[in-house]
């Protein structure tokens, strides 16, 4: 099995629930965590005006192919904004597929790696904390190497772990 890294977020309602129950149910889904990076709070990216996040990444083992895994993904954030829309609102977790081992992938539906990792700091920040070296299978840059060519102001670790 590949390693597939996978980054989540949540600015809405109590953010580290979200991500913590997010977790609880990959691993439900058969999904294995084999590492889970610090919790960082980051500023918004892109659009300004909304409360700050709460990101992490993980590195897994799962059988699911990636459609499936994307699938599964979409599941899990229905399930985690279902469980808080009524008390906090709609949009509640984030779980995007950063890498798939070395796949390169460009469904309509899918793109891996992720197209916007290599710009942002609160990706690579907790990535490079569970995997600096691993490469890039489009550019061959480490982790490391892309972290160092981003700005990591207003990427924030906390104290407190998941
Ligand atoms: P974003 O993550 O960019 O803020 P969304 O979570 O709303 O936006 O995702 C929009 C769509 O992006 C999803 O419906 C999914 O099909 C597509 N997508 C493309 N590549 C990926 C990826 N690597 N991981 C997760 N979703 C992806
Ligand atoms: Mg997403």
């Amino acid at each position: 099995m590949e390693d597939v890294f996978i980054g989540l977020g949540s600015n809405l309602g109590n953010r580290r629930e979200n991500l913590r129950y997010a977790l609880t149910e990959l691993k439900k889904q058969g999904i294995q965590i084999a590492k889970v990076s610090a919790v960082y709070e980051t500023e918004p990216w892109g659009v300004k005006e909304q409360p700050p996040f709460l990101n992490l990444v993980l590195q897994c083992k799962t059988v699911l192919k990636p459609l499936e895994l994307l699938r599964c993904l979409k599941e899990i954030e229905r399930t985690v904004g279902r469980k808080e829309t009524f008390r906090w609102g709609p949009r509640v977790i984030d779980l995007d597929i950063l890498y798939y081992g070395k796949s390169i992938i460009n469904e309509p539906e899918l793109v891996v790696p992720h197209p916007h990792l290599k710009q942002r700091a609160f990706v690579l920040k907790p990535l490079s904390d569970i995997a600096p070296d691993f490469k890039d299978p489009v550019t061959g840059l480490s982790v490391a190497e892309m972290l160092d060519s981003v700005s990591t102001d207003g990427v924030i670790k906390t104290e407190e772990g998941l």
